[in-house]
């Protein structure tokens, strides 16, 4: 920083004189105006103080005054003057005037005042500083919490991403829930899963008095198949015969791997005359399937027992009564449907 730059603005060149006197030893870059388009000229650049004559040849002092403090940084304006009447005073203060000296000057009270202009010329110049520093502070907190709001919604994004993830986690899992609860080798439900959807069924019954059947099946002479065309023959047949059952079911209906060579089907909404006829053309399609192990074929059949849950059923006791009718079939000469025929009306309890 320069030397503190003073403008006097005065028309009277002896007062002008006087004044750059009094100043001269105190390290001021001083400079004259003699009218007041001269003063907005120079003050123009920056000044620290103006000394100003409030009567000027080509224009009000006042209106100067309030033009000098118009400024981004406005010098400190000291008012030099012989009034000193009140209202005169009032007006310099009211035009935004920072000081004032009555004339004739006394030289000690120029310098005092001159000194203290320049000072709160210099704290003015630094809160101007401040503030723009806390304006430039203000401006970088909004481009940070710009950011943060970006930030933020990356991290959303990077949520949902998460999110379908984990979605996608969540129907391979199922998916491979399904492969668990499935038996390999027939591709029916295994035995777990068949009971698991038995239970959510029969719940299901009796909420809404639902018929259910059960058709037990098993293969006819399977320790023969074994023993004549070996196991892996007699585990063709079981994949065979699980595609074959698949088929015959309706949507709704599911067939699960019971025991070794026994399966069972479960028939929503079916009595057990309707649930016979199925069974029938179940054992229909096992016939017409020519079973062929290297090059021999050969056939299969299976015995069938049916039975309608009734009121009362445990899992348990249903099933024995398909494993009962099964029995029959099984009696009977094998490749047969029994039913269970047991009473399906609701017993009145008495
Ligand atoms: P029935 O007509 O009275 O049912 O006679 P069966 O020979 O079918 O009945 P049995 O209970 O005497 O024999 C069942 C056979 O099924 C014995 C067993 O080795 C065979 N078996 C059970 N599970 C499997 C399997 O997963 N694969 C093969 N290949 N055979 C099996
Ligand atoms: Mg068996
Ligand atoms: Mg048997
Ligand atoms: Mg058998």
């Amino acid at each position: 920083m320069g030397e503190p730059r003073v403008l006097i603005v005065e028309d009277e060149a002896a007062a002008r004189e006087l004044i750059e006197e009094i100043l001269a030893e105190d390290g001021y870059d001083i400079h004259n105006a003699e009218t007041g388009q001269e003063a907005l000229r120079q003050a123009d650049g920056e000044v620290d103080v103006v000394l100003l004559d409030i009567l000027l040849p080509d224009m009000n002092g006042f209106d100067l005054v309030t033009e000098l403090q118009g400024h981004d940084s406005p010098p400190q304006i000291v008012a030099v003057s012989g009034m000193d009447e009140v209202e005169y005073l009032q007006r310099a203060v009211a035009s935004g005037v920072d000081d004032f000296i009555r004339k004739p000057i006394s030289p000690t009270e120029l310098r005092a005042r001159v000194r203290a202009a320049v000072q709160r010329y210099g704290s003015q110049q630094s809160l101007i500083k401040d503030r723009e520093f806390f304006r430039k502070a203000a401006a970088e907190e909004e481009r940070l919490s710009s950011l943060v709001l970006d930030h933020n919604a990356s991290l959303r994004e990077a949520n949902e991403r998460i999110q379908r993830l984990n979605e996608d986690l969540e129907q391979a899992n199922h998916e491979l829930e399904e492969l668990a609860a499935n038996d390999p080798l027939s591709g029916l439900l295994n035995r777990r899963s068949l009971f698991k959807k038995i239970d959510a069924d029969l719940e299901r019954t009796r909420r809404h008095a639902a018929a259910l059947t059960a058709i037990l099946v098993d293969i006819d002479d399977f320790k023969a198949v074994n023993d004549t065309y070996g196991h892996v023959c007699g585990d063709h047949v079981i994949r065979e015969l699980g595609g074959c059952m698949q088929r015959t079911l309706r949507r709704y209906d599911y067939a699960g791997r019971y025991g070794g060579e026994e399966f069972m089907m479960v028939l929503l909404d079916t009595d057990e005359a309707s649930a016979a006829v199925v069974a029938g053309r179940l054992l229909d399609a096992v016939r017409a399937i020519d079973f062929d192990c290297d090059g021999r074929e050969f056939p299969v059949t299976v015995s069938v027992g049916v039975a309608q849950h009734v009121d009362g059923d445990t899992p348990e006791s249903w099933i024995d009564s398909a494993d009962q009718a099964l029995y029959k079939a099984k009696q009977a000469g094998k490749d047969r449907v029994e039913r269970a025929e047991r009473a399906t009306t609701t017993a009145t309890p008495g």
